[in-house]
């Protein structure tokens, strides 16, 4: 996308333009030019810029991979990748005859804590685009249940409870947890009343 805008919109993103524009106004105040006709020599190429990039943007949206993989639905169709308002996601070329559809799944570089297999990264579609970790289930147990909003530590467990731990991003800051969601160090801390009391007396 950015390649595209700069592409596009390269003369506007251009510092020397704004200099250009700004003595083309300058001499506008002199009365030496016209100042409708510097503002249509402003205006018209940035129109004309903003539909040729939205063309190509058109373009980049409609294009679509092929993953290589069948339809596992109609059996016919070919699934392809798209890019959709909410991110890539994968579909089959008989739509709107077949619908099958599912969200696009990226390998991610790190281990399952539960059974060692790899791990998934996908998107949540109903959590505003959130993405999530899942295990690839193509280890010895096919039915792991790994799950996490966090990427999990590699051999690190809860003191507490011996789950596996994942690195928690919150608000710019990273740090580890207990990826077990009932483990009682990710209980919500009670608010303090001792000050209260102190600031009784
Ligand atoms: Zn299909
Ligand atoms: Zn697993
Ligand atoms: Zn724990």
């Amino acid at each position: 996308m950015t390649d595209l805008l700069i592409e596009h919109f390269g003369d506007i993103v251009d510092l020397r333009f704004t200099a250009d524009m700004e003595s083309k106004l300058d001499t506008v105040e002199e009365g030496a030019q016209d100042g409708v006709t510097v503002l249509q020599a402003f205006y018209t190429p940035f129109h004309e810029q903003i539909v040729k990039a939205g063309t190509a943007m058109e373009k980049v949206k409609l294009q679509t991979v092929l993953t290589g993989e069948k339809c596992p639905e109609c059996k016919e169709g070919d699934l392809v990748i798209k890019e959709g308002r909410y991110g890539k996601f994968i579909a089959c070329t008989n739509f709107p005859t077949c619908k099958y559809t599912r969200n696009q799944e990226t390998t991610v570089d790190a281990i399952c804590p539960l059974c060692g297999s790899g791990l998934l990264l996908k998107t949540s579609r109903k959590s505003r685009n959130r993405t999530f970790y899942t295990c690839d289930r193509k280890g010895q147990d096919p039915e792991c249940p790994f799950i996490n909003w966090d990427l999990p530590i590699p051999d690190q467990k809860c003191e507490t409870c011996g789950s596996y731990m994942v690195m928690k991003s919150f608000r710019g800051k990273s740090y580890p947890r207990c990826g077990n969601r009932d483990c009682p160090t990710n209980a919500r801390k009670p608010k303090e009343t001792g000050k209260a009391r102190e600031d009784g007396k």
